[in-house]
């Protein structure tokens, strides 16, 4: 009997090494990461650098506690994070994860307003369907009825607008009509909760596991900026799955030159090795902050040396091999094999996403994009098949709620075209036995 516990039932094998983009369990069965765990391990498991660069830390020490220490590593990878971010994006904040840093976006943007005498600012608008977190506070951002449901109601509410999903409704991707609609949904709602009260609006640029790389239409990006700053509503991208180089840039947002004013990131910038998040925060922000007395928050093991030591060795070893470029060049190659996909099986009724965010969706009919019927259970039938054919891909639910599937492809940045192809054999086989 496993004393373990978690959110799945389905049995799975015990984990023995793994090495790039492989996996092997215990008796020898080897998996391809299809979807690096949970868009998690950009740079592939067992990197020698970054393991080499973990070892020599963990010589040196693994703990200081931040308001004992500052540390090397720490200051080293903060401004590594500066220099990759968007001019104006300067101050860095680590976390363990990508709840806590969606969390402390949320009260530094808070705290930022009480102290610049805003304080009637509260409410943080998001966007449905969404994902920000498991904690209750990243949780109450959430638009995912799955996750939710079990906890209503939240303990803090918050207003959500609809995620621009052009594919669903039927509008032009290329139209900055099509962004403008979408767009002003975030006005209307921001008018109907009373300016004043509205403290930000937090988005996933390129989404993620709620909408299965949901990628904006054209001129919606530019549009919220503008809103934002016409109510003087902070804008906080939650980068934890986008950000880190696996779209292509460091951050989602900067493939359209959107600078938000603070990112939440975390999974591939600890890549795997080490639980490693932060937030990125506009510098005035932090001194308004800074000024009046300091930023109430913190988790006890954020910013440990070992953590950053790791986490600076991946952004190095992404830089030394150029595997933003490597994501950009065969994530589109991997797309363009997945929309291939579509002439042969009838039930795939898009696929999208940037770089190594990509996802296709499963419907019953691809004219009205009406959703496969729950009964149906895709989300588990394929993601099963891929497995017991050796490769890992990651299902959701989508549209929010318990209608419709989408199936995350997602493998590290690393990953070769020759490797592709492997992918695609096995995805194929599945996706065969599950048309069958
Ligand atoms: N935000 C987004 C966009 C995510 O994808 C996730 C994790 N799936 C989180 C926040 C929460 O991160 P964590 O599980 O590390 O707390």
């Amino acid at each position: 009997m496993s004393h373990l516990f978690y959110l799945s039932t389905a049995a799975r094998p015990v984990l023995n090494r793994a090495e790039g983009i492989y996996m092997w369990d215990r008796d020898g069965r080897r998996f391809i990461d299809g979807s690096s765990g949970a868009m998690v391990s950009n740079i592939g498991h067992s990197n020698p650098a970054v393991l080499a660069a973990m070892r020599a830390q963990m010589d040196k020490s693994t703990f200081g506690y931040r308001l004992h220490f500052e540390t090397e590593p720490g200051e080293r990878l903060a401004a590594k994070v500066a220099a990759l971010s968007p001019a104006g994006l300067e101050k860095v904040f680590f976390v363990s994860g990508g709840s806590e840093a969606v969390e402390s976006a949320v009260k530094l943007a808070r705290q930022w307003a009480v102290v610049t005498g805003q304080a009637q600012r509260w409410k943080v608008i998001s966007r449905f369907p969404s994902y920000h977190g498991s904690t209750l506070g990243a949780l109450s951002l959430t638009g995912y009825d799955p996750l939710t449901d079990p906890f209503l109601p939240m303990m803090v509410q918050m207003p959500k607008i609809p995620a621009p999903r052009a594919y669903l409704d039927g509008l032009d991707m290329e139209d900055p009509a099509t962004g403008a609609h979408y767009a002003a949904m975030l006005e209307a709602q921001i008018l109907a909760e009373g300016p004043g009260s509205v403290l930000a609006f937090i988005q996933e640029p390129v989404g993620g596991a709620s909408t299965g790389a949901l990628v904006p239409p054209a001129g919606y990006m530019q549009a919220i900026r503008t809103i934002c700053d016409r109510y003087g509503v902070l804008l906080i991208h939650d980068e934890v799955m986008s950000g880190g180089g696996r779209v292509g840039t460091f951050l989602g947002g900067d493939l359209w030159g959107i600078i938000p004013d603070i990112v939440a990131i975390s999974k591939g910038f600890g890549a795997g090795y080490v639980p490693l998040g932060a937030m990125v925060a506009r510098g005035d922000i932090v001194e308004a902050v800074q000024a009046a007395g300091g930023f109430v928050h913190g988790h006890t093991y954020a910013g440990n040396p070992l953590a950053c030591a790791a986490g600076l060795a991946v952004l190095e070893e992404i830089g030394r091999n150029d595997l933003m470029g490597n994501a950009a060049r065969v994530g589109a190659v991997l797309k363009s094999r997945l929309k291939n996909l579509m002439q042969r099986y009838g039930f795939i009724g898009d696929v999208r996403g940037e770089g190594m965010l990509l996802a296709f969706e499963l419907v019953a009919d691809r004219a009205t994009m009406t959703p496969l019927p729950p009964a149906m259970k895709a989300f588990d039938t394929l993601v099963e098949l891929a497995y017991a054919e050796g490769l890992i891909v990651y299902s959701r639910r989508t549209r929010g709620g318990y209608a419709g599937d989408h199936v995350l492809v997602c493998p590290p940045m690393i990953t070769t075209e020759a490797q592709v192809d492997e992918i695609m054999d096995k995805l194929i086989r599945a996706l065969d036995q599950f048309a069958a």
